[in-house]
């Protein structure tokens, strides 16, 4: 007889399985381009629990070609554990023979993201409660705004007398920038949005074993394309770093066997590929650059 701890195992690893495969899973949403209005909601976990927002990260694994051959889980950013795609990436960098093997894994590198449940004011369904997907950065600011507010005695995320915030993004793919700014007016939000909320433990709950394998085999054919690939040629770019799981533009959820090819085709980010010409660690820098902003 499995344990019940086995069996429970085996359950969320289907499971996972299952909506990854489906695409039924709900989708996150970005701040919208120009201003708009939002409202952050308390914690889904209950009144006890002040856990307002969950990590979450993925591993955009792509050929030298840029086209993405796996996403998956980053199990260290979203959970804080080990995760086996960052050590087969670093594995593959520490023995890759050409910069575009290195620039390939190197985008595989999982950035981390913040979802937060959250109420998009001047949006389509303002009542009903969206799974909101920021940057570290800009969830930084609106911590500031909680932290300004909270000397004062103000909890912004109170249905009653918390605050809307509005969020500037401005700029495109790697120079897209947002700022956080408290509205002048704030509404009472009706209490029936508690129960519409989304539960992010369960969202961020996508491990399961066929995604875990196919991501690290993908890792290895590129690390593996090192080994049999010639040698680049000098005058020929390398492709160049292509942040798309920081770009706004990327559909989120490209996970499940039949999803792998298209997106590559559709994304309007291909033609950045092409002339942004950034190293891994001038995205870093310009990630650092966004956050002190
Ligand atoms: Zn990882």
């Amino acid at each position: 007889m499995p344990t019940p701890r086995e069996l429970m195992e085996l359950v969320r690893n289907k499971k996972a399985a299952i909506q990854a495969q489906s695409g039924r899973r709900a989708n996150t949403v970005k701040p919208t381009p120009g201003k708009s209005k939002w409202r952050i909601l308390p914690g889904w976990r209950g009144e006890s629990d002040p856990q307002f927002y969950h990590d979450f990260s993925q591993h955009f694994v792509k050929g030298v070609d840029g086209s993405i051959k796996a996403v998956y889980l980053c199990v260290e950013k979203t959970f804080g554990k080990m995760c086996p795609v960052c050590e087969a990436i670093n594995g593959g960098i520490s023995k890759a023979g050409s910069d575009e093997i290195i620039n390939a894994l190197k985008e595989a590198k999982s950035k981390g993201r913040v979802l937060l449940n959250a109420l998009h004011l001047d949006g389509e369904d303002p009542s009903a409660p969206v799974i909101l997907d920021l940057t570290p950065g800009t969830f930084e600011k609106i911590l500031e705004v909680m932290e300004q507010y909270g000397d004062e005695g103000i909890n912004i995320l109170d249905l009653k007398e918390g605050v809307d915030l509005v969020i500037n993004r401005t700029g495109k793919g790697l120079n897209t920038e947002y700022s956080v700014m408290a509205a002048v007016k704030s509404n009472p939000v009706d209490p029936a949005v508690l129960k519409k909320l989304h539960n992010l433990d369960e969202y961020v709950q996508q491990e399961y074993k066929e995604g875990e394998t196919k991501a690290l085999s993908a890792v290895a054919t590129v690390s593996g394309l090192a080994l049999a690939a010639p040698a680049v040629s000098p005058d020929k770019p390398t492709t160049p770093a292509l942040p798309s799981d920081f770009d706004d533009d990327l559909p989120f959820e490209l996970d499940g066997a039949t999803a792998a090819p298209a997106p590559a085709a559709a994304r309007p980010t291909v033609t950045v590929a092409a002339t942004v010409e950034a190293s891994e660690d001038d995205l870093e820098a310009l990630l650092g650059d966004l956050e002190n902003v």
